[in-house]
């Protein structure tokens, strides 16, 4: 019984561990001929401090957010594109 603990203690961390990973390997695919092999390149266009204000006693935090700008380029039909998004942490 205890093993089966320890079982499925291991794999849940491992899970954790690996599952960021599988999201930073997870590539689009080419919008006009839907191969995977496709060239990024990211840049980072500006940074922003943000206040959240969270409620409650003491509440909120500042969080630096940064934008970047995502190029795509496909290897198989050279197709470009290009999208925006913001991290925040
Ligand atoms: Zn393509």
């Amino acid at each position: 019984m205890d093993n089966w603990l320890v079982i499925v203690g291991v794999g849940f961390l491992v899970l954790i561990a690996v599952f960021p990973f599988l999201r930073i390997g997870t590539r689009p695919r080419c919008r006009e001929c839907g191969s995977r092999k496709i060239g990024v390149q990211k840049t980072a266009t500006g940074m922003r401090t943000s206040d959240f204000h969270g409620g409650g006693e003491g509440g909120g935090y500042s969080a630096v957010q940064t934008h970047y700008e995502i190029k795509y380029r496909c290897n198989d039909c050279q197709a470009q594109w290009t999208i925006t998004a913001t991290k925040t942490r």
